[in-house]
Formats: C-alpha cells, structure tokens, sequence
C-alpha cells in the first residue's frame, strides 16, 4: 500500500471490558503519550445498566470526542484462530462468539465492549488484541498435553498461555534495550505480578509459557496454586464432595500465596512485610514462590538455546527487590549474579540488576500492556 493510501491514525482509545467494570486509556499515537485513564466500575451491579451505557460514561469522562481514530480492545482469547491482532468486522465478531466456551466470563464482556464501541463511535474501526496471540507460535511439543489426543481434537484443549501482550511489549522492548534485532533475540520474559506467568522467546517468538489451557497452570500466583498433579484436584474433589465450579474457586481463588501465607489476596508486599517479622507461613510462601520462577527460568534457558537476558516485568518483578533477589540468588548454576545495590534502587524503571560479570544479564524492563495495544491498531490500520 502506497502511504498515501493509508489512514493517518493518531488518537487512539484502548478499552478493557471486564465482567463489571470498563477500564479504558487514550493514547496520542504520535508521540506514543498517554493523555487520558479511567475506569467504569459496578456494571450491571448498581453502576450503568451495560457496556453500552458504561461506555457512554466513558465518552463523557473524555468531553465527547470527535477526534478518535481508532479503538483497540484485549480479548481475553483467540484459541488457535487468532494467532495475531486483527481488525474487528462481522466475520471476525462471528468468529470471536464461537470462542466465548474458551472463557465464558471474560469473552462475553470483552465482545460486549467491542459492540458498544460499534455502535457509540460509529464508522471507528475496531481492533481485537487477544492475550493469547503472541503464544501461538509455541511447537506441538510444548502446546500439547500428553493425553488422548481426542480431547484436543475435539475440545481443544491444549496450552494457550496468557498475558501474551505483556510477555510481547517486553520482547520488543527488550531488543530496544539490549541493542539486539527481534529475529534474533533468546530471552526468557517473566510477568510476576497476582497472576504471574513466563515465557520462553526464541528468535523472537515464543516458543512457550507457563500458562496453559487456562490462566492456572505454572508458576504460585497471589490466589493460583500454578503446577499441580491432576490427581491432587480429584483426591480433594472426592473426599471433600466439591463439584467442579467449587475446585475451581479452590484453585483460582483460595489457593497460591495467599493459602501459604494466610494473607488476603496473597499481596507480595504483606507478604514480605510478615516475613521479615519472622512469620513462618510466608516465609514459606516467599521461598515457593521464588523456587517455582527459578526452576522454570532453568528450563526455559534451556529452551531458547541459552538467552541473551532475563527480563523481568509485571507489579513483583517491576518494584519488588526482595522478591527479585530470592529469585535471582537461586539462578547461580546458569552463572547469573545479582548486583545488590542495582537490585536495591530499581523500582518501576527499566534497569539491569545482575552484575557486569553475570553470565546472563537480568534486566528489570516496565510493562505496558495498553500501549501495546495501542501500538497494535496502529500498525493494522495505519
Ligand atoms: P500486578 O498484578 O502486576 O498489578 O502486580 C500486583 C503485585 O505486585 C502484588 O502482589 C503487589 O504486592 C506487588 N507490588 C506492587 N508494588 C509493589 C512494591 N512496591 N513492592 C513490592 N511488591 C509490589
């Protein structure tokens, strides 16, 4: 396409649907500025009745603009259909319906957004950015699990992986950072914040996570358990007579940092704070944590072929020193070593926080998944 051909687009608005709430950023393209943030809360429960009235909220919150050029929503899935961003027509709305069984409450609010959009900003082309695209390069080897594979057939059950958008934002800014072209950048990013994951990059393109079919699996998150043997869930559900939906709520919501530590929400700085008091339960929690992202950080170097750098981004990996350097100091056998000091005064800024002589450089690097997002509509439709 000739660039005369193409539509300049500036403004852009990022929406997050959730089930009950709206959050939204508009960015200026330009200058790549953020000029406005806000969040619609309690839809549906007390607040505006539905998206569209939320996002009328949204519109005044902004003094009714006339000058956006573009909407970029996250989607929470795109199973194998999506394996990039793409911009929203009937055919892809058609297509996005028949994935709501992939995340049946996150889907139907991230497409109620999308429609409210539709008919608010008429004529703004929309874009879906879904959180498990940048995972869709992973080989068989990885995505698939080892049982009869009927159920993937059939039901698609597979690894998908999540916080794709982040996990991409932070390659892309990693190859800035460390100088290196994307194609040939090896790097293991990790997210850590209350959910957390890690991905392996090779060449650029991920090759796997630790998240699978759904946000569960891999590392102990604020309220996730991560791993665990399959087993352990039925052995529970039976002694303990639990149908589905309440394992479920046991192992999403009852369960990692928090079940350890016994601290609300399983917050990291709570956390600290009582294991520094000498509480025995989160210095346990603390300890399994850290175990959990290191021994997936060792396999995942093995994976990428030996990475250029560790990344480490999301609210833990971005201000928590404490919680970084448990992780780090167990990183000796692959040559890593942390500098204290650098560790000690990184907090929401990109920084390098291993040594000079550290064989892989461990390189704290901020995420943003709304400019991400952003920056996506603008390559689709600029
Ligand atoms: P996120 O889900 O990415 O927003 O990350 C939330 C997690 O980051 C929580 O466990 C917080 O305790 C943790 N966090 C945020 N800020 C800090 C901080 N200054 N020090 C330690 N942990 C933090």
């Amino acid at each position: 396409m000739s660039k005369a051909a193409k539509k300049k687009i500036r403004k852009v608005l990022v929406v997050n649907s959730g089930s009950s709430s709206l959050k939204y950023q508009l960015f200026d393209m330009e200058k790549e500025e953020r000029l406005a943030k806000g969040l619609v809360e309690r839809i549906g429960a007390g607040g505006p009745a539905n998206h569209s009235e939320a996002l009328k909220k949204v519109v005044e919150d902004l003094g009714n603009p006339k000058d956006i050029d573009a909407i970029g929503h996250r989607v929470l899935h795109g199973a194998e259909v999506f394996k990039d961003s793409v911009k929203v027509d009937k055919a892809v709305m058609a297509k996005c319906k028949k994935l709501v069984k992939f995340g049946p409450l996150h889907m139907p609010a991230n497409l109620g957004g999308i429609e409210a959009c539709q008919q608010i900003f008429k004529g703004v082309p929309n874009v879906a950015v879904f959180d498990t695209a940048f995972h869709q390069t992973m080989p068989d080897c990885a995505a698939l699990y080892a049982i009869d594979p009927k159920y993937y057939k059939k039901m698609g059950i597979r690894k998908y992986g999540f916080h794709g958008t982040s996990h991409k934002f932070v390659t892309q800014a990693a190859a800035e950072f460390l100088g290196k072209p994307l194609a040939k950048l090896n790097i293991v990013t990790c997210h850590l914040g209350n959910g957390s994951s890690l991905a392996a990059v090779k060449n650029g393109q991920c090759v796997d996570t630790s998240m699978g079919l759904t946000p569960l699996a891999g590392l102990v998150m604020g309220t996730r358990c991560g791993d665990i043997d399959g087993a352990a869930i039925l052995s529970i559900m039976e002694a303990e007579g639990l149908t589905p939906a309440q394992m479920d709520t046991l192992l999403n919501k009852k369960s990692g940092l928090q079940a350890v530590s016994g601290v609300n929400g399983g917050d990291m700085r709570d956390i600290c704070a009582n294991a520094a008091k000498g509480d025995k339960a989160a210095e346990l929690a603390l300890e399994m944590w850290a175990y959990r992202v290191a021994f997936y950080i060792g396999g995942y170097n093995t994976v990428v072929g030996g990475a250029d750098a560790i990344i480490l981004t999301g609210g833990i990996g971005e201000n928590s020193a404490e919680a970084r350097e448990r992780v780090v100091s167990r990183l000796g056998a692959l040559g890593v070593k942390l500098d204290k000091k650098a560790n000690a005064k990184t907090r929401g800024a990109a920084g390098v926080i291993s040594t000079k002589d550290s064989k892989i450089p461990v390189v704290v690097l901020p995420t943003n998944e709304e400019l991400m997002i952003a920056k996506d509509t603008t390559r689709l439709l600029g």
